[in-house]
C-alpha cells in the first residue's frame, strides 16, 4: 500500500489513525476538510496520533484497542 500523503513524514501506522480520526470527526466528508488537510493542520485534537487511548481519542481503531485488551 503506498500512502499518497506528502505534507508529512509519517508512517503507514500514522496514516491509518490520521484516516480513522477523520472519519470519526468528519464522516469522510472530504468536501468539509480533507484528509491531508487534516493531518497537515492535526494539533492534537484528540491526543498525540502515537497515542491509542479512548479515554483521549474516539475513533474506532482506539475503541477496539480498548476492547481487546
Ligand atoms: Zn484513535
Amino acid at each position: 500500500m503506498s500512502i499518497n500523503i506528502k505534507v508529512k513524514n509519517i508512517t503507514e501506522e500514522q496514516y491509518n489513525h490520521f484516516f480513522q480520526k477523520w472519519l470519526y470527526t468528519y464522516g469522510g466528508a472530504t468536501d468539509v476538510v480533507s484528509l491531508e488537510d487534516y493531518i497537515d493542520t492535526y494539533d492534537d485534537w484528540y491526543g498525540d496520533v502515537d497515542v491509542y487511548d479512548s479515554s483521549v481519542c474516539p475513533c474506532v481503531m482506539c475503541l477496539d484497542e480498548d476492547i481487546d485488551g
